[in-house]
């Protein structure tokens, strides 16, 4: 096998072709952008072809589930919750029901220097550090064959993550007799910025203010939840100082200029109410116009429930989380990743030749601050 994609937009960069090759052929590379695609070893491929048959993004279906998904409006009953959360504190609530059998929960956290890959909790503290907003891509590493051994010693398991990971997982698992003790929750999601860029940003920050990040926090409340707050609020420290500082160039990238988007981003197969997911967590955009009383300044998050597995994990969450069933045309209307993928910007390709020549500075005094 050559390739296992035919085109940068085919390749979430999910790794699942990776973790099932017999061979161990592919080795997951980053490209000049820092996303990270199958790199086939060919003096060990065998042509087998499952590389390719069990893609999310090449099989049909992508591992959806049949729907229909019906849609909740859901908000955690405590505050302290709510003020630790990106929205209305749903993912709290979902991974302590599942911690609370004993099982294991998978997200994206952090490492020391601030990049984002997937980690293993087994308690709410080491879960709190997975509840925030991330906007960068995290790397899988070995997580689905973690997730794997854990539902094989009987453990129950949360897996979280963008809708094409958690296609990935659905695939890697595929037949699996170990699937009814697996929980999948994908969030709506944007679209995947450059890790390059995350740590070009991150450097940068870094030279600008003279010390070492010590802390980072996307979507911070500081303002209040709002869709008008959703894409300001990026936080970081320097050096263990204790006031924060504020800088919203990265979501001004990410959100308006867009030429940091990961490529598949713009082919998206999940852009869709059928989901590759038992649950599904956003934020309830709009909840104000539609039941006003729901409405809560620290946030009200959307549940999508796409599964009779996923029906099964809300309502273990009754004790935490407060919750009532909505209308789906309401989060179709506010929510455009429901029903379309966002475009490539058509000056993606210069950004990326004027950042490679000039750096993170230059375009965002050019592309951002024009
Ligand atoms: Fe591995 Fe088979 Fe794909 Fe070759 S064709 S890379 S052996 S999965």
């Amino acid at each position: 096998m050559e390739r296992v994609y035919e085109a940068k937009t085919d390749c979430s960069g999910c790794g699942t072709c990776a973790r099932l090759c017999p061979q161990g052929a592919i080795a997951m590379q980053a490209d000049e952008e820092g996303f990270l695609y199958p790199d086939i070893q060919q003096e060990n491929c065998i042509d087998c072809g499952v590389c390719k048959v069990r893609c999310p993004f090449q099989q049909d279906g992508h591992f959806k589930e049949a729907g229909p998904a019906r849609f909740y409006a859901a908000r955690h009953r405590s505050r302290e919750v709510l003020e630790q959360s990106s929205s209305g504190g749903a993912f709290t609530a979902v991974s302590d029901a599942v911690l609370r059998q004993g099982g294991v929960v998978y997200g994206a956290d952090y490492d020391e220097t601030f990049c984002v890959a997937h980690k293993r909790a087994e308690t709410a503290a080491q879960r709190d550090r997975m509840r925030i907003s991330k906007y960068v891509q995290s790397d899988l590493g070995e997580t689905f064959i973690q997730v794997k051994a854990d539902l094989q010693k009987g453990r129950k398991v949360l897996f979280s993550g963008t809708p094409c990971q958690a296609a990935g997982l659905r695939s890697f698992l595929q037949g699996s007799p170990l699937l009814p003790n697996l929980y999948v929750c994908d969030l709506i999601c944007h679209s995947i910025p450059s890790p390059y860029i995350w740590e070009a940003y991150k450097t940068l920050l870094e030279k600008e203010n003279t010390g070492k990040l010590t802390h980072v926090q996307f979507r911070s409340k500081k303002d209040g939840w709002s869709r008008a707050n959703s894409n300001k609020g990026f936080l970081f420290s320097l050096d263990g100082e204790t006031v924060l500082r504020e800088d919203d160039r990265f979501y001004e990238l990410f959100f308006k200029v867009k030429a940091i988007t990961r490529p598949s981003c713009s082919s998206c197969r999940f852009t869709d109410v059928q989901r590759a997911s038992d649950v599904t967590i956003a934020d309830y955009w709009g909840i104000e116009k539609y039941q006003p009383e729901w409405f809560d300044s620290l946030g009200v998050s959307l549940v999508m429930v796409n599964s009779e597995q996923g029906a099964a994990l809300l309502k273990q969450c009754r004790e935490d989380l407060l919750f009532e069933e909505r209308p789906a045309a309401e989060s179709l209307q506010e929510q455009q990743r429901l029903s379309r993928p966002g475009a490539l910007p058509p000056e993606r390709e210069r950004f990326w030749e004027d950042f490679r020549q000039f750096g993170l500075a230059y375009v965002l005094k050019n592309y951002v601050q024009k």
